[in-house]
């Protein structure tokens, strides 16, 4: 990028904090701070009260008109939230039918238990109706870390889960969200679909906004948005992350001056 970005986009989680943890303080105040200066959007697989929990509860001191220019899109953009008035306020959600969900819940749980994946013993449970989307956490929605590294270091259970269900679900779209969960939505859906959304709801072109995410490799679910052709910045983690925020602010804020 020669010019600087109008908007920066992020993903949530191993991008802005740890996997469903809020956000570190420093990271905190540098979204303050970036929030002065450009606008910013945050968009991830996850719902709405999961950006409250890591994300918007944590940002102190932060103005009205700094969070005016904050766009939140869970569940990768298929629900928008803008603040208005003082209060988050849903813009739209496009939600699946109650038939798409019946039939995607029952796939993949039939799926998960064919495979020996259907765990009894797990954090919370195993299926969740977002709305737009249903998830599949192997061990269940709060499982730890460590547990669900230990459960599928590779991805290969993840993989294999997801291509046996997609076989099952031709009418909608299976796809690899977090290290141990599977997503189903509408054909399309991906954090692509939510970047082109922004670009219309925004008027901030795709070739003037920055994203940073995590998973940007070949199997990752940032990787959409690099094929889509937005400039990208590739992280390994939160710190990454605000490392480079601590180069990209100042830059930003002399270029707003
Ligand atoms: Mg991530």
């Amino acid at each position: 990028m020669t010019s600087l970005p109008r908007l920066v986009a992020f993903d949530l989680d191993d991008t802005l904090a740890a996997s469903k943890s809020p956000l570190d303080p420093r990271m905190a105040a540098l979204m303050v701070r970036l929030l002065g200066a450009v606008e910013v959007c945050v968009i991830s697989g996850g719902q709405i009260a999961q950006f409250h929990m890591q994300l918007i509860d944590n940002l102190d001191d932060v103005s009205d008109e700094a969070l005016s220019r904050l766009h939140l899109m869970p569940t990768c953009g298929t629900q928008y939230y803008r603040h208005i008035e003082g209060a988050w306020t849903q813009i739209y959600a496009e939600l699946l039918t109650d038939a798409e969900k019946a039939g995607a819940l029952s796939a993949v749980e039939a799926t998960a238990r064919e495979l020996g994946y259907w765990e009894g013993d797990t954090w919370g449970p195993i299926l969740e109706d977002r709305g737009s989307q249903i998830t599949f956490s192997a061990l269940g929605q709060a499982a730890p870390v460590a547990a669900k590294t230990a459960w599928d270091h590779s991805g290969e259970k993840k993989n294999a889960l997801r291509e046996a269900v997609q076989a099952r679900l031709p009418e909608l779209e299976v796809r690899s969200g977090g290290s141990t969960s599977v997503d189903i939505t509408r054909r399309g859906i991906d954090k692509a679909y939510g970047m082109k959304k922004l670009a219309t709801l925004t008027g901030v072109s795709l070739d003037e906004m920055l994203f940073v995410g995590d998973r940007l490799d070949e199997n990752g679910n940032d990787y959409p948005v690099k094929v889509l052709g937005v400039e990208c910045f590739a992280v390994g983690g939160w710190e990454d992350t605000a490392a480079f925020l601590e180069i990209l602010i100042p830059r930003l804020e002399a270029g707003a001056v």
